[in-house]
């Protein structure tokens, strides 16, 4: 998909479709812009009343002109109200209505409002647009996949051609991980992720993809992630990428994602309406994969590490089992109490073999960790829990600045009575059903060195949704990539 810029509404190039904005003030609807050469045709359509102009709205016209055949009307909602999200959705809402049609070539008319600069409405609009053109149809037959698939968008009103560019840079990174997370498990598994590590690496100069087998996870001792992979018949791996943005800095900043390729529970086995879904138990790693993609198509001005413990969860008579103790790679021993709990297990081995490692500044880490973060936050904001103010802020600021919205939880000392063992330093799940988020982010803390910035990112529920909505148009929406640039993007 092509995105391009055009600055002047009477000089817009030929399209098959131009989708107009338009406002809904108190008593009626107006354009968000002014169209001279469409005038006549919109006009009578807003006499006749039959437009809301809400967030969302449309209606498709036709027109006998010949710079386009077709004229969709666009609500934006108040004026007042307007936010990059209202635009994302509401462009993400045209994109909607041409996937029936074979309309390849689009002009998009930007608004014109006092409420959002220029740049912030190009890279909304120009957002809303990219996050809608993608759909999962790999496993449908021809008859049902949708025709259209917008070849070229144009951004009428707007300059900043390089925002368009950088907009479809991160969409390679979300689209990366969508098709990860949407993929089957037994075509992602561990070591899927270390081939796509691989390919990274041979795509961008910038980036360095190290896996570790299983033979070398026996060496490093990393026995929590081996354990969760008795049961499977691949092997687990630790996929590494490092991402060079900023050579003449040694700051450094360590990405941690879960990447539990399919999640049975384990011993512990998930019952059905909670099993379906647990191919998306990598949506961690797919987007900490997906970052990098990102950061390297941008350029962005950061070093990154990202650290990926992978495996599957599955059940055979060599599973590790409840009851049963490992020592992890900090050394720390633990009582496994379920088996279900092993995303903050491979955590923990990550966390610590990447902190002796690589000696990071900060540590993000991203998994779909517990089913009560979905709970407590629904799909809508991703938890997020930090040992440090100053970074847990810019994560909510850059969540407001991305659409990828999250909301700060506790990490309470008082918590961690929860997880006390009578045989080992630690066990690995509560027991109880309370503040199951919360003990899960405690259990991570342990593997956290004590004055090291860090983030956990709970996605659970912003991962993988029940159904398609707003501008993702399949279940696996790739959270955390636009998250982490935005955030890496205010480290100074
Ligand atoms: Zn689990």
């Amino acid at each position: 998909m092509q995105l391009t810029v055009n600055p002047s509404v009477s000089k817009r190039p030929k399209a098959d479709l131009i989708v107009v904005p338009f406002f809904k003030t108190k008593k009626e609807v107006e354009p968000a812009v002014n169209v001279p050469d469409l005038k006549g045709t919109i006009n009578p359509i807003l006499k006749a009343g039959d437009f809301s102009g809400k967030e969302g709205a449309t209606m498709l016209a036709y027109l006998s002109g010949k710079t386009e055949k077709r004229l969709l009307l666009l609500g934006l909602g108040a004026a007042k109200d307007l936010s990059m999200e209202g635009l994302r959705k509401a462009y993400g809402a045209a994109m909607k209505r041409c996937q029936d049609k074979a309309w390849p070539h689009v002009n998009f008319v930007l608004p014109k409002c006092d409420k959002l600069d220029i740049h912030a409405v190009t890279r909304a609009v120009s957002e809303g647009i990219a996050l809608t053109s993608y759909v999962f149809d790999e496993w449908k037959s021809k008859d049902n996949k949708k025709p259209f698939y917008l070849k070229k968008g144009v951004l009428v009103g707007a300059r900043d051609l390089a925002a368009c560019k950088k907009t479809l840079g991160i969409l390679s990174g979300v689209n990366l991980a969508r098709n990860l997370i949407n993929r089957n498990a037994l075509d992602v598994t561990p070591q899927t992720l270390g081939l796509e590590a691989k390919r990274l690496a041979k795509h961008f100069t910038s980036v360095k993809a190290t896996v570790l087998t299983k033979k070398q996870l026996e060496k490093e001792k990393m026995d929590l992630l081996l354990a969760v992979g008795n049961g499977s018949k691949m092997d687990p791996a630790l996929v590494m990428l490092e991402y060079q943005g900023a050579p003449r800095s040694d700051d450094l900043t360590m990405v941690v994602g879960k990447g539990v390729t399919f999640d049975t529970g384990g011993l512990n086995l998930k019952p059905t309406n909670f099993i379906e879904d647990m191919r998306a138990d990598m949506g961690g790693a797919a987007a900490a994969l997906g970052l990098i993609q990102a950061a390297a198509s941008i350029k962005l001005k950061a070093n990154i590490a990202v650290v990926v413990p992978t495996t599957e969860n599955a059940i055979d008579a060599h599973s590790y089992k409840p009851g049963d103790v490992y020592r992890s790679h900090a050394g720390k021993t633990v009582e496994i109490t379920n088996t279900d709990a092993e995303g903050r297990l491979i955590l923990a081995d990550a966390l610590s073999y990447g902190q002796k490692h690589f000696k990071p500044d900060r540590i993000i880490d991203m998994a779909t960790l517990t089913g009560a973060i979905v709970i407590a936050l629904g799909d809508q904001r991703s938890g997020l829990f930090s040992n440090n103010d100053k970074l847990a802020k810019l994560c909510e600021k850059a969540g407001e600045a991305s659409g990828e919205k999250v909301w700060r939880m506790p990490l309470d000392p008082e918590y961690k009575v929860l997880l006390k063992s009578n045989i080992a330093d630690i066990k690995n799940a509560a027991g109880k059903r309370m503040a199951g988020s919360v003990t899960a982010a405690i259990f991570l803390q342990e593997f956290i060195q004590k004055k090291t910035p860090w983030i956990h990112l709970d996605i659970a529920g912003t991962a993988f949704l029940d159904s398609a909505r707003d501008y993702h148009l399949s279940q696996a929406t790739g959270a955390g990539v636009r998250l982490l640039i935005e955030l890496l993007e205010c480290i100074e």
